[in-house]
């Protein structure tokens, strides 16, 4: 019911893409994140959840997407579509079709771990799965999500305590806003970086609690021990500087591994994912009852092959999503110049290196390089973001 064409998930039968890459007239979109959410789509259905934040990232085409409840159906050209939660940010979706009683989900992004900023994931039963696999090897498997925020507000508290400002970096999109609704607002102010700013906004609107935050200015987070939430792209970057003696932290699934901790600069890494992980990946396949499963972005060639000894039908699918990026500090930006709140864009092309407060945007908005099924994100400067050890 799906395949893969040169502009994205293509279905015949209905005449749209599931997550396009490139523009297409009808476009049906799991989520906001820009791997999945292509510009200038003649028109966008999404999950009503997700509305919001898709319209911010759509900007200039806003105007063309439509979202849809959550378990509503609509026939396109005879072909039943809804939307399921994927638990991965807010609004994420998976897409069920459904043609003459033959089943397809395409799941997007998605994780089972609990997530008070987004509704949880569902299984939903189909006849054909399609999954990705960004954290699709036996090593990845998630610590408690409640251990990890008591680690990140023990850590808060200690630079607390010293005077320092604690910077935690996350994607601007989903991953900021869950960080922030695990943080402890009794250890301090929580302030925000202006593209954390703006999403988060739209998380409220969306119903989603939160603790109070308030944009980020360097002196108020030099002089309090405050919590600085911002993206990646701003470690090291000279407006990180100017919240003086700090300690920064990144959260991310990569984190599990040392090797991606001492690539990055960090002083700690928390391992904290919106995707599933190793045992979540094969319980949520199973869970669909699916008989044939076809596996996109991340370690497609070990899923599949599990999945093979099991006995099911699985094979690669060739997309050119990313799943969760290792690193973005270092990545070259080509198709998208985002302009945050409070700071302006650099121009397209130039390299998304921090160099001061014109910094462009969050780290998710930044496309690197086809990495379809490799696993972890390739870097286009020549560094390497996949060491043997991940
Ligand atoms: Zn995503």
């Amino acid at each position: 019911m799906l395949r893969v064409t040169e502009s994205g998930l293509y279905c015949d039968l209905g005449d749209f893409f599931v997550d396009p890459w490139r523009p297409v007239p009808r476009a049906v979109v799991t989520h906001a994140h820009s791997d999945h959410l292509t510009w200038g789509c003649g028109s966008y259905l999404v999950s009503e959840r997700g509305l919001g934040v898709t319209r911010e990232r759509l900007g200039e085409w806003s105007g063309r997407a439509e979202g849809m409840p959550f378990g509503e159906v609509r026939e396109i050209n005879g072909v039943r579509v809804s939307f399921h939660p994927a638990g991965h940010i807010l609004g994420s979706a998976q897409v069920r079709l459904e043609h003459r009683g033959e089943v397809w989900v395409a799941s997007g992004d998605y994780k089972t771990d609990p997530d008070p900023t987004c509704d949880a994931w569902e299984p939903v039963r189909c006849h054909t799965f399609i999954t990705e696999s960004t954290f699709g090897l036996p090593i990845y498997r998630w610590p408690a999500p409640r251990e990890v925020f008591a680690g990140i507000n023990a850590w808060w508290r200690e630079n607390a305590a010293a005077g320092r400002a604690s910077l935690l970096f996350g994607y601007g999109l989903g991953k900021a806003q869950r960080l922030l609704a695990g943080l402890d607002p009794s250890i301090g102010p929580i302030l925000v970086h202006g593209a954390v700013d703006r999403m988060t906004a739209l998380y409220r609107e969306a119903g989603v609690d939160l603790p109070p935050t308030e944009y980020a200015t360097a002196s108020r987070g030099v002089a309090t021990g405050a919590m600085v939430v911002a993206p990646p792209s701003t470690d090291g970057s000279a407006w990180a500087r100017k919240f003086g003696e700090h300690s920064t932290a990144f959260a991310s699934g990569w984190m599990l591994v040392r090797g991606a901790r001492r690539r990055r600069s960090v002083d700690r890494g928390f391992t904290l994912s919106d995707h599933v992980d190793w045992p979540q990946l094969l319980q949520a396949i199973d869970a669909t009852g699916a008989e044939r499963v076809l596996v996109t972005h991340g370690f497609t060639g070990p899923v599949v092959r599990w999945l093979r000894e099991q006995g099911l039908s699985a094979d690669a699918l060739a997309t050119r999503y990313e799943g969760e990026r290792d690193d973005a500090q270092v990545l070259t930006a080509e198709s998208e110049s985002d302009t945050t709140a409070g700071v302006s864009a650099q121009p397209a092309g130039d390299p998304r290196v921090a160099t001061g407060d014109e910094f462009a945007g969050d780290a998710d908005d930044i496309r690197t390089s086809s990495t379809s099924d490799g696993g972890p994100p390739v870097i286009r400067d020549g560094s390497d973001a996949r060491g043997a050890d991940e």
